[in-house]
């Protein structure tokens, strides 16, 4: 079982790591993995039923973990994440931006400055609030930042110029953390990840919008759709992400600063 843990030194083993929104997809697994590898976790979602059965999950593997409800994009509850963590675990080691929203799958010319700034605030203003918040919790002792973007912080898509914008921001906002920790002497590490489509909550409920909004299609219709952009033959599923995840909260990822690690099954190859 992923999450369960093993004998012996884990690849985390004694870290503390926060994921924001863990309660499914890619938090999910990569907290399981995260807690399977040694570190002790400190999950954060709005939807408190998802994350405390993932805790549970977790606890039950030989795991520690707790469950604290959070909105991304609220700065006073960034504060009372981090404070939480220092209190229940003794500091942070490891931030993972995971929490994001699907695009508007609206263009441009239909999209309402409200979705678009949801979208934004969802998908990069929490990142730039995860980033403040650890760096000062981390620039003493040091620790590893994981921001997840998207192959659409990479490349345009129609119909996603929230997302897009969003996650390109996410992508330099990364570097620009990387940098500017590292020229002031904080050993902290800040990199991004590119997932490709990973068949997750988000992208099922994105599907049935668009079967939806076009009065037409099925899942698995779409899910073929999608398949085809990615040349290895299928979507991801979210341990792939949380692999690449543990990779950088670990010491094995030591060198690796402001680098964006693309897992996409070919998606941005051609
Ligand atoms: P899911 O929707 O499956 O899970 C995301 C979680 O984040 C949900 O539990 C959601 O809660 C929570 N969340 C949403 N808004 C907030 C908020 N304001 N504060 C706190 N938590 C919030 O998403 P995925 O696992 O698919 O995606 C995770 C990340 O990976 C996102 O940043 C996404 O953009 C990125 N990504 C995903 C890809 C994919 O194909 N799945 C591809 C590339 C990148 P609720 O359900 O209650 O809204």
């Amino acid at each position: 079982m992923a999450g369960e843990r093993s004998a012996g030194k884990g690849r985390v083993e004694g870290k503390v790591a926060i994921v924001t929104g863990a309660a499914k997809g890619i938090g999910a697994a990569s907290a399981r993995l995260l807690a399977r590898e040694g570190a002790k976790l400190v999950l954060s979602d709005l939807d408190r039923t998802g994350g405390d059965a993932v805790v549970s999950d977790i606890l039950a593997a030989g795991g520690d973990a707790i469950f604290v409800s959070h909105d991304v994009t609220d700065e006073a509850q960034w504060e009372q994440l981090v404070a939480v963590a220092r209190e229940r675990f003794g500091g942070l080691d490891v931030l993972v931006n995971n929490a994001g929203i699907s695009p508007s799958g609206k263009p441009i010319e239909d999209l309402g400055l409200d979705e678009w700034r949801r979208t934004l605030a969802v998908d990069l203003d929490s990142v730039f609030l995860g980033c403040k918040y650890a760096i000062r919790a981390m620039k003493t002792g040091g620790g590893s930042i994981i921001n997840i973007s998207s192959i659409m912080g990479l490349v345009g898509s129609s119909n996603m110029a929230d997302y897009n914008a969003a996650k390109g921001g996410v992508r330099l906002l990364t570097k620009a953390a990387a940098l500017e920790v590292a020229a002031l002497g904080y050993p902290i590490r800040v990199n991004s990840v590119h997932p490709g489509y990973i068949d997750t909550p988000m992208v099922r409920t994105a599907i049935d919008r668009g079967i939806e909004a076009n009065g037409a299609g099925s899942q698995n219709e779409a899910i073929t759709l999608l398949t085809m952009l990615h040349p290895i033959g299928r979507l991801g599923v979210a341990d792939e992400i949380g692999n690449a995840v543990l990779f950088l909260a670990s010491d094995e990822s030591s060198f690796m600063t402001g680098s964006e690690l693309v897992v996409d099954g070919g998606y941005t190859a051609r």
